[in-house]
C-alpha cells in the first residue's frame, strides 16, 4: 500500500472491533478497564503502551487515529495529545532539562514562544531564537548544552519557509558530537505533503485541529517519532497527564478520509485567490511559498509536494477605519483564530511585535491580513474581497 491517498481510506478502520463489522471503528468511552485473571492483568500493565491498561492510556478509537497518523507520517509511533499546543509542549519538555539550551525558529506559533517564555525559562531553560532563513549557520548558535532546535516551516503566520534538511543536519553533525533533537511543527503541509523523517527531523508535530480533523469542531494534537526518541515523548505524556476524547479521535478520523479531496481544492482555490489578488492596488506583498516569486519557493518545491490553503498578505498603508470598513462588512470570511476548516477566516495582525531575531524585517506599522481559504465557491471570496477593497476606498 504506497499510495497516502489509499491510506486515507483504509487505515485505522476495525480497531479492536467487537464481533460486527462495521467499516469504521467503534467508539469505545472507557476510564476503567477490568481483566478476568492475574495473567491478563499482568499481561496488560507489561504492554501498557499499546494494549492499555487504564483509560488515560488510550483505547481502540484512539490508538486507530494515533495508527493511522504515525503511517501517514512515516513514524514508528504517534502520540496524541489534547491539542496542538498540547502536543507542542510535551515535546518540548521532553527533550530540554534544567540548564539545557533550545534554539527556537523565530517564526513558531505564538503559544509555542509563550510556552518557552513562561513556562522552559522557569525551569532553568536557555532560550535562543533564530531567524527562519538560517540554514547550515544555525550551527553558529549551536552550545555545548543544545539539546533541541525546533522549526515551523513555513511559520503560520508569517510564512517563511525553512531549510529544515540543512537545519537538521548541523544539529546532527555538530561540532560538541551531542544528541540534539529536532522537532518540527509541521501542521501547514499537512501528513500529505511533507514526509519529516526523511528532512532530518526527529518529532513531527501536528495540530489535528486544523486540517485533519479539518470541520472545526475539535482539538487535538499528535507527535510523531522514531525507535529512539518515542520513549521520552511517551513518559512525559504520561508524568503530564493528558488524555484525548474518544469522540474526538472519531471525529479527526473521519475528518481524514476527505483530507486529499479537502487539499486539493484548498491549494486550487487559493491559487486562483492569490493571482487574483496579485493584481490588485491594495496589496503590497503577498507571502505564500508555493507562489514562485516567494523568497521560501525553492524550498518549498524542493521538500513538499503540495500547499495548504493558509497564506498572508501585506495591505498598503490603511488607515484602521479601513481596516475596520473592509473586514466588517466581510460576507464568508469570519474573522477568527485557527484554519485549516471548511470556513475560510481572515485575521488582522502587525508581525513586528511577535519576533525578535528577524524584526528588522517588519516595518512598526507593517499590516498583514492571514487568510484561511475554506471549501466555498472560489468567486464568491474574490467578490467578497473585492466588495470589501470598496468599502476600503470610500472611508
Ligand atoms: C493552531 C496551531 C497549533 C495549535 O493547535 P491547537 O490544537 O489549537 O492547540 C500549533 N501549531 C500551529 C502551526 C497551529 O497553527
Amino acid at each position: 500500500m504506497n499510495s497516502k491517498y489509499t491510506k486515507l481510506e483504509t487505515l485505522g478502520r476495525n480497531h479492536g472491533a467487537l464481533d460486527f463489522p462495521s467499516v469504521n471503528v467503534p467508539l469505545y468511552r472507557a476510564s476503567t478497564l477490568v481483566f478476568d485473571t492475574l495473567e491478563e492483568f499482568e499481561q496488560a500493565e507489561k504492554l501498557k503502551h499499546k494494549h492499555h491498561c487504564y483509560g488515560r492510556h488510550g483505547n481502540p478509537t484512539t490508538q486507530a487515529l494515533a495508527d493511522t497518523i504515525c503511517e501517514l507520517e512515516g513514524a514508528d509511533e504517534t502520540i496524541l495529545a489534547a491539542s496542538g499546543l498540547a502536543a507542542i509542549a510535551i515535546a518540548l519538555m521532553a527533550f530540554s532539562k534544567q540548564g539545557s539550551h533550545v534554539l527556537i525558529c523565530d517564526a513558531v506559533y505564538g503559544p509555542t514562544r509563550d510556552f518557552c517564555e513562561n513556562e522552559l525559562k522557569k525551569y532553568g531553560v536557555e532560550v535562543t531564537y533564530f531567524a527562519p532563513d538560517i540554514g547550515a549557520e544555525i550551527s553558529e548558535l549551536i552550545q555545548e548544552n543544545t539539546s533541541l532546535i525546533f522549526l515551523e516551516s513555513p511559520g503560520s503566520l508569517t510564512f517563511e519557509m525553512q531549510d529544515i534538511s540543512a537545519v537538521a543536519k548541523a544539529a546532527h553533525e555538530n561540532k560538541f558530537d551531542s544528541d540534539i533533537t529536532v522537532i518540527a511543527d509541521n501542521t501547514w503541509a499537512t501528513p500529505l505533503y511533507f514526509q519529516p523523517f526523511e528532512h532530518g527531523v526527529d518529532v513531527s508535530i501536528h495540530a489535528v485541529t486544523k486540517y485533519i480533523g479539518g470541520h472545526s469542531d475539535l482539538l487535538l494534537g499528535s507527535i510523531s517519532a522514531k525507535n529512539k526518541h518515542i520513549k521520552v515523548i511517551r513518559k512525559t505524556s504520561k508524568s503530564l497527564g493528558g488524555k484525548v476524547g474518544s469522540d474526538d479521535c472519531y471525529l479527526a478520523l473521519r475528518g481524514l478520509r476527505t483530507m486529499a479531496l479537502r487539499m486539493e481544492y484548498h491549494q486550487k482555490s487559493t491559487m486562483k485567490v492569490i493571482n487574483w489578488l496579485q493584481q490588485q492596488d491594495e496589496i503590497e506583498k503577498i507571502f505564500y511559498p508555493a507562489l514562485e516569486s516567494d523568497p521560501g519557493y525553492e524550498i518549498w518545491k524542493k521538500h513538499m509536494t503540495g500547499a495548504a490553503g493558509l497564506f498572508a498578505v501585506q495591505l498598503s498603508h490603511v488607515s484602521k477605519d479601513q481596516l475596520a470598513a473592509f473586514l466588517d462588512g466581510l460576507k464568508y470570511f469570519g474573522m477568527g483564530f485557527s484554519w485549516g476548516g471548511f470556513e475560510s477566516l481572515v485575521i488582522p495582525y502587525k508581525p513586528a511585535a511577535a519576533r525578535s531575531a528577524s524584526k528588522d524585517k517588519w516595518g512598526k506599522d507593517d499590516q498583514l491580513l492571514r487568510i484561511n481559504i475554506g471549501l466555498e465557491d472560489t468567486d464568491d471570496l474574490i467578490n467578497d474581497i473585492k466588495e470589501g477593497f470598496k468599502r476600503m476606498k470610500n472611508v
